[in-house]
């Protein structure tokens, strides 16, 4: 039989993506059941975006571009960086890849060589220590404090540190726990890494679905020493609905970056030319979709975390951004994957396994789904909890 790769040895699927899979093919069976596993926004992609892809098409922009993306892209990247985040970097330390997984996996391939180790919290998202071990690294995870809103913290990573770690992955807000660090936790943990020398990835998909008047902050931003030593990663899949485009970008010290490109130029050669000009459309064009998404999104946070509070067995931990609720449900006495099998065949409702994340006992609800799916979802879980009390 075909040996397959070691590298491949023990590699798992994306559970987050199979269990959405799972979650859709049901509905196309015609059973209906409410989603609360999507890991993408359910709101259509703004009509000025897609219709500038229909236009670079009409146009005929259906040829290879620069393999690190066409230069007005990136102008609008250095542009995005300066105006959200206070970043000045030049169009060639700007690398447009496949989505922000993409970035993600580019970075950890330039930077890791076999076991150096990679640090982040747990929990954590799910690619995280599988795009570590592609590259050869280890992953380490540091363990979170529900109580501290699952952020993690500067003792925390030093408790972890060993003379291996070269890499500290930050998620801000956070996937699956939508927690947000503020400024002074962020700074504590540049001093940290510039201590320890360590190479900082701060992925910042989720920096426009952010609640409560809370501010985001890039740590990048904080000077010229933790700049060099910082990949900003960020995309337009989440704030701009645009999962399927499959456009992200990192903003990386110089060498970095070249790097970043060589290997890219052996890969896909370039990220799509239409999704290349959507994405330009997106960045350059009118804000006020992204802000009414956001918006719609804090509601539909109030309405999940209140309903979720209110169950018996519950324990839902509020979060501050991104679209997902990470929630103890410890108290059931079962597995997360039992619990989320049987949440989805008893109760018609989708929900991702906290195992999957790091994390026994919690399942990760999202809410990118409408305000009456959540009140429909929420009243399959009561009826659904009301039975299993009584067995
Ligand atoms: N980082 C995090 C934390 C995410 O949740 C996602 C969502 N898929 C990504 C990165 C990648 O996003 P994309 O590849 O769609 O840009
Ligand atoms: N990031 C999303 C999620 O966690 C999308 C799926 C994926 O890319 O893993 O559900």
């Amino acid at each position: 039989m075909l040996r397959l790769s070691d590298r491949l040895e023990g590699l798992s699927s994306s559970l987050t993506l199979d269990m959405t899979a799972r979650a859709n093919a049901l509905k196309k069976k015609g059973i209906e059941i409410v989603n609360f596993a999507a890991g993408e926004p359910d709101f259509p992609t703004p009509p000025f975006i897609r219709q500038a892809t229909v236009r670079a098409l009409e146009e005929g922009f259906t040829r290879y571009t620069p393999s690190t993306g066409i230069p007005e892209l990136k102008e609008a990247i250095v542009d995005k960086f300066k105006r959200d985040n206070q970043i000045s970097y030049t169009p060639s330390q700007i690398v447009v890849s496949c989505g922000a997984k993409h970035s993600l996996y580019n970075l950890l391939q330039v930077l890791c060589n076999k076991g150096d180790e990679v640090l982040f919290g747990s929990p954590y998202w799910v690619s995280y220590p599988e795009l570590v071990r592609l590259a050869g690294g280890i992953p380490v995870m540091a363990p979170t404090e529900a109580n501290h809103s699952f952020r993690l913290t500067r003792k925390e990573i030093e408790r972890h540190w060993t003379p291996k770690t070269k890499v500290l992955i930050l998620n801000s807000p956070a996937n699956p726990t939508g927690s947000v660090y503020d400024k002074k936790e962020l700074e504590e943990i540049a001093d940290l890494a510039l201590l320890r020398n360590l190479f900082v990835i701060s992925d910042e998909i989720y920096e426009k679905l952010i609640f409560d008047g809370k501010k985001h902050y890039a740590i990048a931003s904080f000077g010229k020493e933790i700049m060099e030593r910082t990949a900003t990663v960020n995309g337009v899949s989440k704030a701009y609905a645009m999962t399927g485009f499959r456009i992200g970008y990192c903003g990386a010290p110089l060498e970095i970056a070249e790097a970043v490109g060589k290997l890219q130029s052996h890969s896909t050669s370039n990220p799509t030319s239409l999704s290349q000009k959507a994405a330009l459309a997106a960045l350059t064009g009118d804000q006020s979709d992204v802000t009414q998404m956001a918006r719609e999104f804090e509601k539909r946070r109030d309405r999940l975390y209140n309903g979720l509070k209110d169950l018996q067995g519950l324990k839902p931990i509020r979060p501050e951004g991104a679209f997902y609720i990470f929630c103890d449900v410890s108290s059931f006495g079962l597995s997360s994957s039992e619990l989320a099998n049987r949440f989805l065949d008893e109760a018609r409702v989708a929900t991702i396994p906290g195992e999957g994340f790091g994390m026994e006992g919690y399942l990760r609800f999202s809410f990118a789904t409408s305000q009456e799916k959540i009140d429909e979802g929420l009243r399959n879980i009561a009826q659904w909890v009301k039975q299993f009390d009584r067995h």
